[in-house]
């Protein structure tokens, strides 16, 4: 289903940036491309003194792959933006200045903070309620906020500016073709609701092992580390889509409703030794090439201990999920790209006695970016029908043809904020790791050690599984 804009200026802010070039402007051209953002003006602004042509050349060359793969409409449509913009030299947090910018702009206005946290935090601050235009959206980046007082601090500063639902607290990991995937299957098929639950499943466990190391970025990853770069936001959303109740309709009051009810009821208990483990990465080999012990990476401050593997055990306290360890799991430089989520089922109440071989538990796995799905089950083995075996069913799931920033757009662009992460949501990811992270700046979990290029510790049962 595609549906035209109802705004008409996206005004991206930190045109410069990394976050623009890399993953915004690609993801614009191929929504323009498809014909999906049709009549639509971009505005890029920085505090870089660039001339018009600095910033076309930069909304070309990062629409060249899109270009390349559409049709002669597409093209003319790429063309046409890239014709059309412009570029504004401001400094978003002096008083006044993007107010000026908004004032001279055709509404509806999205306004795109590719910033700095803090810069972002401190431009929403000097807006005044009156200087926004009706109908103006605000897209905000992660992290929103660093802690579960400065997200609610932040979410006050927005909703003096706009309604909730013109906010969006953007969340890119999962794209609107996955979230769509995870509840097709959970609720369009009667057969796995029904064993959807603490009778049933056993443990959910989340995984985003990334084979990628520092890659440059020690500036923002040191100060993160793998608890807030990943489980604090993105897994956590994935988790919600697994525990959900079933929503009455796919609009975002009711999904968001549903996904709130889930998270207000997940937290991590103390004590933290238990619950929660943290890694860093020494000196190893990721896929032939030499990767050099974290803490001696450019940029990186050693003392500061931030961990580059993390997993957290979280507990969903209600009727259907009480006592279901959800495990939530993410890296740097591990051996094996693992990106998935997996449900194993508690096994058979009683094995007919004459079978022979092991039962094993029944395991679904649902992979993400390609997105996929295998279903382990046992069958009676070839030979012998009375010795179990097991197969594994096997599924490609279908992906969207936009990129997954194309997608956020074009939620923000149609004024759908289905994907975007809701105010109270926000928060409360925060105050679920919110303990985990002041107990690990206390030293009261250790700080293990791996080697780049491996499973993780040996010592964890997640770094044994799936090898
Ligand atoms: P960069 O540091 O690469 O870019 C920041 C931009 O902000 C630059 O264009 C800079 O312009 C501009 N800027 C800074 N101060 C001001 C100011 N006072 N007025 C106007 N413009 C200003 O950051 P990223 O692109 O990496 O990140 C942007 C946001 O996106 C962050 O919130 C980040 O957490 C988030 N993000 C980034 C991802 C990524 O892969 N990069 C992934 C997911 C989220 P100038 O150089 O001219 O000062």
């Amino acid at each position: 289903m595609t549906s035209q804009p109802t705004v008409k200026t996206l005004l991206i802010l930190g045109a410069s940036g990394d976050l623009t070039g890399r993953l915004l402007l690609p993801g614009l051209a191929r929504l323009v491309a498809a014909g999906r953002a049709g009549g639509l003006r971009l505005v890029g602004a920085g505090s870089d003194p660039w001339t018009p042509e600095q910033w076309r050349e930069r909304v070309q060359s990062s629409s060249a792959a899109a270009a390349d793969t559409a049709g002669p409409d597409g093209r003319d449509a790429l063309a046409a933006l890239a014709k059309d913009t412009v570029y504004h030299q401001l400094d978003v947090t002096a008083a006044g200045a993007l107010a000026s910018l908004l004032e001279s702009l055709d509404g509806p206005i999205a306004v795109y903070f590719a910033l700095p946290p803090r810069i972002s935090q401190m431009a929403c601050e000097a807006l005044r309620p009156e200087e926004v235009p009706a109908g103006t959206r605000l897209v905000m980046e992660k992290p929103f906020g660093s802690s579960e007082e400065s997200a609610r601090s932040l979410n006050r500063t927005l909703a003096r500016l706009v309604p909730e639902d013109h906010i969006h607290r953007v969340d890119h990991f999962l794209g609107k073709a996955t979230v769509l995937n995870i509840l097709g299957l959970r609720f369009a098929n009667n057969f796995l609701e029904p064993v959807w639950n603490r009778r049933h499943v056993e443990k959910v466990e989340i995984f985003f092992d990334e084979d990628l190391a520092l890659e440059g970025r020690a500036r923002y990853y040191d100060g993160a580390g793998a608890l807030r770069d990943m489980i604090q936001s993105h897994l956590l959303q994935v988790m919600a889509l697994l525990a959900i109740e079933p929503p009455a309709t796919l609009g975002e009051r009711d999904l968001r409703d549903a996904i709130a009810s889930v998270l207000r009821a997940a937290s991590v208990a103390p004590p933290f030794t238990g619950s929660t483990r943290r890694a860093r990465y020494g000196a190893g080999t990721v896929g032939g090439k030499t990767v050099p012990d974290y803490a001696r990476e450019d940029g990186v401050d050693a003392d500061r201990g931030t961990e580059t593997l993390a997993e957290i055990r979280i507990g969903i306290d209600n009727w259907r999920w009480n006592g279901v360890p959800f495990i939530l799991r993410s890296g740097k430089a591990l051996g094996k790209k693992r990106k998935e989520a997996v449900i194993t089922f508690l096994p058979v109440p009683h094995l007919p006695q004459g079978f022979t071989g092991v039962d094993s538990p029944n395991q679904l796995r649902i992979g993400f970016g390609p997105d996929t799905l295998e279903f382990d089950v046992d069958v009676n083995g070839p030979g012998n029908i009375f010795s179990l075996g097991r197969v594994t069913l096997e599924a490609e799931l279908s992906a969207s043809d936009l990129l997954p920033y194309g997608e956020v757009l074009e939620g923000v662009l149609t004024g759908d904020p289905l994907l975007s992460v809701r105010g109270d949501t926000a928060e409360d990811c925060w105050r679920i790791v919110e303990p985990v992270l002041q107990a690990w700046a206390q030293g009261s979990v250790p700080l293990e050690e791996y080697d780049a290029g491996s499973a993780g510790p040996a010592a964890w049962a997640t770094s044994r599984e799936g090898q």
